[in-house]
Order: structure tokens, then C-alpha cells, then sequence
């Protein structure tokens, strides 16, 4: 069955789907995204998802394409289609077809695309045998709150953590703190339990998985912290894992050449990562 996309308006096989050169997403990285799981054919935080999607539009003054109930109904029709049960959401808005110029057009539609992804998330050694991340200076701008798709430096971090045999690169900063992966939120446990992640601000995305997990810890009675902590802390933190919505939350067994703890995953990150699941389930975000 050919996989169906939406393309501002309309509904096309992926051959056929295309945007203009003139695109400003193209042309500019004008634009920006979001990724929603799909898990036993739910969206996954749909809710917090469209809200931080009206959030990036907002900061780079573009308006919401249509409604957000117009949205939603968009994304189950395309999941339906194409047949998704595990899998993502993909949603794109960038500012609209004009002739090249770097001032804001006036009087152009935004342009909105949808495309899903099936993705078996039980079939992923990750999850069991934990991941190791390396350590890359952060060469982003300053504003990694807004969800562009101007992915570049994330890219060439991903890249380097594969030709490295890592899963994810942590980005750094100028004081030798961590920020964020390039596609996750960073996490270390101290010796005596507690979670340490960076506290939201400009300098990271404020990842929906994130704000889950701090909940369910709040919750669970896991003690956190919102901090910065730096590369030296990592490599002897107790455990360490990334969070995201496609990741869920995967253990950090090795941090460059640093194995932590024995090198398996340790046991609060597998205790997180059950208690996701089970969120992911139950606190799923059904109409
Ligand atoms: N940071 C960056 C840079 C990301 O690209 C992502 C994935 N979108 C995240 C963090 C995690 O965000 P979320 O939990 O909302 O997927």
C-alpha cells in the first residue's frame, strides 16, 4: 500500500507529494515541526504536542494553518489511511511559498504537511541493552525552544554519533554544561537516586516526553532536580538515559569511553521507562 502524506490540502501518495521551490522551508528553514508517537493506535500527548506546535509558531510569527481541532482531525484521517497502529505523527508548518527574499512575506498561506511513519517499538534492543552517547561542543543558535526545522547542527552531532557507533551526542556549552541530545533530552541519576535534568529555558527544547517523566517521577515520589550538570558529572553519574517521543526513555550505558555503573541499564532508568510505558497507555490523550 503506498504511504499517503497530506500536502497543504490534500491527500498524496509520497510519489506524488511535493512543495514548491519557493517553499521558505526550503529555501530558508523557515518553518517549524513536531513528531507525535503512535502507540496502539493513540497519539501519544497529542494535547502537549499541539500546544508547544502553537508555541513555535508563535515565536517566529507565523499563524496556525487552521484550527486546532482541524489539525487533529487532519492527523487521525492520515494515520487511518495509511493503516498506522505503532508508529509517529509528523507535522510541518512553515511560512508559505514567495519569491525569495529574507523579509516575511505578505498575504502567503503557511504551508502544512503531514507524514507518518510505522515504527515497531517493541523490536528495539535500545530499550533492554541501553545506548552509548558521546560528547560534542553545542553549535546551535540561541533559540532551541522553538522546534525549527533548521536542523543542521543536530544533523551533523547525529552523524558524528554514528560514525562513532553512538546512538545520540550530547551537545555541550560554552561552560562545559550539557544541554540536550540532538534529537532528546539529557538525564543523569545521582549515586543517591535523584534525576538530574537541565531546566527549561532557550538553551534546550522543552520536550514533551520530558515534562512526562518529571510528572510521573513527581508522582512516584522520585526525587528530581532541575539543573545543569556538566560532562565531568555524567561520566560518573550512577545511570544516565535520553527521553523523547520516539525513544521513550533509553538508558546511557557508556558516555564516550566511560562506561557507567557496570554498563548495563540501571535500575531507575528501567523503572522509568516501565512506568512510561505504562503512561503512554493509560494517560494517552484520547477525544
Ligand atoms: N531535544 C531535541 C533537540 C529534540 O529534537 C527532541 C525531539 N523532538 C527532544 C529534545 C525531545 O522532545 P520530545 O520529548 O518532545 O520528543
Amino acid at each position: 500500500m503506498a504511504r499517503v502524506a497530506y500536502v497543504n490540502g490534500r491527500y498524496l501518495t509520497h510519489r506524488r507529494a511535493a512543495v514548491h521551490i519557493e517553499d521558505r522551508g526550503y529555501q530558508f528553514g523557515d518553518g517549524v515541526y513536531e513528531v507525535v508517537t503512535v502507540l496502539a493506535g493513540h497519539m501519544v500527548d497529542e494535547a502537549p504536542h499541539l500546544d508547544r506546535l502553537e508555541r513555535s509558531l508563535a515565536s517566529i510569527e507565523i499563524a496556525l494553518p487552521m484550527s486546532r481541532r482541524a489539525l487533529q482531525l487532519i492527523g487521525r484521517e492520515l494515520l487511518r489511511k495509511n493503516k498506522v497502529v505503532n508508529g509517529l505523527l509528523y507535522i510541518q508548518v512553515t511560512r508559505g511559498v514567495a519569491p525569495r527574499d529574507h523579509r516575511f512575506p505578505e498575504n502567503v498561506r503557511p504551508a502544512l504537511v503531514m507524514t507518518t511513519k510505522h515504527i515497531d517499538f517493541a523490536a528495539q534492543p535500545k530499550f533492554e541493552m541501553g545506548v552509548r552517547v558521546i560528547m560534542i561542543p553545542d553549535q546551535r543558535w540561541a533559540r532551541r525552544d522553538i522546534k525549527s526545522i533548521g536542523l543542521l547542527p543536530n544533523c551533523l552531532g547525529k552523524q558524528r554519533a554514528a560514525e562513532a557507533g553512538a546512538y545520540e551526542a550530547w551537545q555541550v556549552d560554552a561552560d562545559g554544561l550539557v544541554t540536550e541530545g540532538t534529537s532528546s533530552n539529557a538525564w543523569i541519576v545521582t549515586a543517591d537516586g535523584r534525576l538530574v535534568t537541565r531546566p527549561l529555558g532557550s538553551e534546550i527544547l522543552h520536550g514533551v516526553t520530558r515534562r512526562a517523566i518529571l510528572a510521573i517521577a513527581a508522582g512516584e515520589g522520585v526525587a528530581f532536580e532541575e539543573r545543569p550538570f556538566s560532562v565531568d558529572e555524567a561520566k560518573h553519574a550512577a545511570e544516565a538515559f535520553v527521553t523523547s517521543a520516539t525513544s521513550f526513555v533509553t538508558p546511557v550505558v557508556q558516555i564516550d569511553d566511560t562506561p557507567l555503573g557496570d554498563g548495563t541499564p540501571g535500575p531507575v532508568s528501567r523503572r522509568l521507562l516501565e512506568w512510561y510505558r505504562d503512561y503512554m497507555v493509560g494517560g494517552r490523550n484520547v477525544d
